[in-house]
């Protein structure tokens, strides 16, 4: 047989449906199911991807029996119209648009009103009785071929039509209209070419020029990098025309089935009367709300039309029984007859996204399993975050990378002593730096959000505001930041210290000014009950990374099972806590080490209490210290003896004792466990702390859990060691207050050789966290701070995708946490085994670590929706 070209939609039958999508692309097959649906669809057809395939692979010209097959076809939608195409007498417009499976921009508009020419347009004025609507679209006719298919740019016309209507007024009669259309005309006989008169001429450039704009630069650069297939091939589709330019009782509007921002259940969209095509969009006159809940001023659909905002309501309800899902629709209404045009999936919010799957389970048009498949797991982190509202007016100023997501709005400051004053008077600060250094904690937390100039998305601010659930941009080059006069130019623009700008965390943009934002819907309903459906399904449990109570209060509201790590080195950024350890490190004798210990002792007994509270009833694990120690002294040469003045010890004794402890790469050397096996009583302090907080709170009747880890375990002999010294330790204080917690005791696996050697290690652990941030960076090779000198370059020369620090390894750093895993449950089959560190909240790393049959995952608070959904994900099969 033959192979076929075209399929035809006409009078509630269409031959194509939406399993065709692929080959009709998805205005074509959008249309075909309107039609069958009944639904008013303006009678026409569609010319296959495979034609627009044949096209390029034969040299740029038609399947031979393409020609004949598109005269049947136009023979058949005449007769569907009751007009004839080219007629003298009723002639059949039609519209020629182009629509891939996925929809490309840079591929070829639409043309509208083809078929009119001197003739046509004046049979069409004659019948209608209505010259000024006959020539109006005349005239869009010829800019619109003169534009998309012809080639001649667009503001040719409009410089064209501008002046014109400068001379005559922007009301123009029939006659002026005429008189335009002959300008426009000779724009395009100046440009050396000619307007086809002849209809059937007309459709065939048409058709090719939808064909040709698949090709073209734009189209091709937006496949690659989208990673859509060349041979995808675009649909054409012809359409018998209808008019909304016909006079007050007409016109076009675009509606979303749900209100595409909040979720909201019910019509939402705007409408111009007396209007065509893309006016709406066209921001040329202000379009009008269908109804009282859409956005905008004047009168409404609903109000002046009833009766067809009541047709398109049942519309409404029809295609969403039908497609379950949110639609976003264009309609245009003839002399009170409504059409439909197009329907496709609509683009939602990440709030509008989990609201839209709640209410249609709850409509019983989707299952729950659909229903958590819908949403990507990431999206969830918008969900509670501010985000800019997809309407707002914005002026962006400058674009860097998306390293934490929402919204923040702001006065700018740019050092971070600055930040306390604003916050003081309650006014919100973005702190703008060229890169952040711990030094810059205490700003970070307490500034609305955070843009640096350099650094990529593994940077000191992109993992610290990611950790804090603050919007961030990073490495945002076409800024320059000049700390000495407090301003920095994003090209023409100066922004001083104090003025406002918003930054946009989910995509990079910087902008002017304060950007109207939408406020998290906070707990709508919606997504807890979404993520206690996944946690109906989900065997991973999630757990959080909280080094404060006010983290762990909030990781228990966003649904937490306990903590996974709390680092307690985290507690040690307070001021006078850094000052304790200061002394600790530099004592030169037993005694005045003890008693900067014993200074130590009481501030984290204070936090660790707090987080037992918030955590009442769950699991905490607490890592015991882990960076070297250097990390707790200054670095800077101004820092130095401002440091040693406040302790008061010379400056060059701190030198010196810096120079021992410095390492080189802060990933290896003597941190972890080896802190604690030479300086036991760091860790025996840290102990006596937990237990103090945990045996006050037992005595309170209150019930905590507390579960040591120790780092950076390599050998089996230093966790039999640092276990016993817990152990005694916990014990001691137990006996004092007479009665404890039960709590465990267990460690990180970090290094290769403990993957390699954990039925070992595993004796001697209740517990194993697998710590893949370090796991991932030695099994690698290289430090999150050696990222940004390589990454960028690996990532353009197509080495390396995703970097492994955000998105697991499977491939890798999977072998060492699968050995790990089977060897542990080889050496205790019941062994409870988890994962801390960025990938417990990667949807990617969430699927493996559910497939090697891990307990649970622990990540950053803001992370754990994230995390709950990936893990339902992985359990029905869906993961990432
Ligand atoms: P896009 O993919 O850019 O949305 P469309 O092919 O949907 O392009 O068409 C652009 C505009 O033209 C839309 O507003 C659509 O409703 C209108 N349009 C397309 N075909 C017709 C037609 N047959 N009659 C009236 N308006 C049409
Ligand atoms: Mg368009
Ligand atoms: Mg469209």
């Amino acid at each position: 047989m033959a192979q076929r070209w075209i399929y035809a939609f006409a009078q509630g039958k269409a031959e194509g449906s939406r399993e065709m999508r692929s080959l009709l692309g998805g205005k074509g097959a959008g249309l075909a199911e309107m039609t069958n649906l009944g639904l008013p669809v303006p009678p026409g057809f569609t010319i296959s991807t495979e034609a627009c395939n044949w096209f390029f692979q034969h040299g740029e010209r038609w399947p031979e029996d393409l020609a004949e097959e598109l005269d049947r076809a136009m023979a058949a939608l005449e007769e569907a119209a009751g007009k004839r195409f080219g007629d003298p007498e009723n002639p059949l417009l039609v519209s020629v648009r182009s629509g891939a499976a996925v929809s490309m921009p840079g591929m070829m508009d639409t043309v509208l009103n083809l078929g009119l020419n001197d003739t046509t347009a004046s049979a069409l004025a004659r019948r209608t009785g209505n010259p000024r609507f006959a020539w109006d679209s005349y005239r869009r006719f010829v800019t619109m071929f003169g534009d998309v298919v012809l080639g001649i740019h667009y503001t040719r016309f409009a410089r064209v039509e501008e002046e014109f209507r400068r001379d005559h007024g922007q009301e123009l009669e029939a006659e002026q209209l005429q008189q335009l259309t002959e300008r426009l005309r000779e724009v395009i006989a100046e440009y050396g070419q000619a307007f086809p008169q002849e209809p059937r001429e007309q459709l065939r450039f048409a058709i090719d020029a939808v064909f040709r704009s698949y090709n073209s630069h734009r189209a091709r650069y937006y496949r690659k990098t989208h990673g859509i297939p060349d041979d995808a091939g675009t649909a054409v589709n012809v359409q018998a025309m209808v008019f909304g330019n016909m006079g007050p009782t007409s016109g076009t509007g675009v509606a979303f089935t749900r209100n595409p921002k909040t979720g909201e259940p019910g019509l939402f969209g705007e409408w111009l009367p007396n209007a065509q095509g893309e006016d709406v969009v066209a921001g040329i006159r202000t379009p009008c709300p269908i109804n009282g809940s859409s956005h905008g001023e004047g009168p409404t659909l609903h109000d002046t039309h009833p009766d067809i905002y009541a047709e398109l309501e049942e519309v409404r309800t029809r295609l969403e029984s039908h497609f379950k899902e949110m639609q976003d629709i264009e309609f245009t209404i003839e002399e009170r007859k409504l059409y439909l045009l197009q329907t496709r999936t609509g683009k939602r919010t990440a709030q509008a996204a989990v609201r839209i799957v709640v209410d249609l389970v709850d409509e019983g048009l989707i299952d729950r399993a659909e229903a958590l498949a819908r949403i990507e797991p990431r999206s969830l982190e918008f969900v509670l975050r501010p985000v800019i509202s997809p309407d707002a007016p914005k002026q962006v100023i400058a674009k860097g990378l998306d390293a934490s997501p929402g919204a923040a709005c702001g006065r700018v400051v740019f050092h971070s002593s600055d930040v306390q004053e604003f916050y003081d008077r309650d006014e919100p600060t973005i702190l703008v730096r060229l890169e952040t250094s711990p030094e810059d904690i205490q700003g970070m937390t307490l500034a609305a959000g955070v843009l640096t100039a350099r650094g990529g998305q593994t940077s000191h601010a992109a993992v610290v505001a990611r950790g804090m659930g603050k919007p961030c941009v990073v490495g945002t080059s076409d800024i320059q930041v000049d700390y000495a006069r407090e301003l920095f130019y994003a090209g023409d623009v100066v922004i001083r210290k104090g003025d406002w700008i918003t930054i946009d965390g989910g995509s990079g943009e910087v902008m002017e000014g304060k950007v109207e934002m939408l406020s998290p819907a906070g707990d709508s309903g919606a997504m807890s009950t979404l993520l206690q459906w996944a946690d109906d399904v989900a065997k991973l449990a999630v757990r959080a990374n909280a080094d404060t109570g006010a983290d762990a209060e909030r990781a228990r509201a966003l649904g937490a099972v306990g903590i996974g790590l709390c680092r307690t080195e985290h507690m040690f950024f307070q001021p006078h806590a850094l000052r304790a350890m200061r002394r600790m490190i530099l004592a030169d004798d037993a005694r005045s080490q003890q008693r900067a210990l014993s200074e130590i002792l009481p501030l984290q007994r204070d936090m660790f209490r707090e987080i037992f509270t918030a955590m009442e009833g769950l699991p905490v694990t607490i890592r015991l210290l882990d960076p070297p120690l250097h990390e707790f002294l200054p670095t800077r040469e101004a820092d130095v003896s401002e440091v040693a003045d406040d302790l008061g010890v010379r400056a060059d004794a701190l030198w010196g004792r810096l120079e021992q402890l410095r390492e080189a790469n802060p990933m290896l050397g003597h941190r972890g466990v080896r802190v604690g096996i030479t300086s036991p009583d760091v860790y025996a302090t840290q102990v006596r702390a937990i237990f103090e907080a945990a045996c006050e709170l037992t005595a309170q009747g209150k019930v905590v859990m507390p579960e040591v880890m120790i780092p950076l375990v390599a050998l089996e002999s230093e966790l039999v060691r640092v276990r016993q010294l817990v152990i005694d330790t916990a014990e001691e204080v137990i006996a004092r207050f007479g009665k404890g917690p039960e709590y465990k005791v267990g460690t990180m696996i970090e290094l290769p050789r403990a993957a390699l050697l954990a039925d070992a290690i595993a004796a001697h652990a209740d517990f194993l966290s697998f710590g893949t941030n370090d796991l991932t960076q030695l099994c690698y090779g290289f430090s999150r701070d050696d990222m940004g000198r390589f990454f960028p370059a690996y990532q353009r020369e197509g080495l390396l995708a995703d970097s492994p620090l955000s998105v697991f390894d499977v491939e890798g750093v999977g072998q060492l946490v699968r050995i790990g895993t089977e060897k542990g449950r080889e050496a205790k089959p019941r062994l409870k085994i988890g994962v801390c560190g960025e990938h417990g909240g990667d949807p990617h790393g969430i699927t493996f670590f559910h497939q090697i049959g891990m307990d649970y995952v622990s990540c950053s608070p803001y992370r754990v929706p994230v995390a709950r959904l990936a893990a339902a994900h992985a359990a029905l099969g869906r993961g990432a």
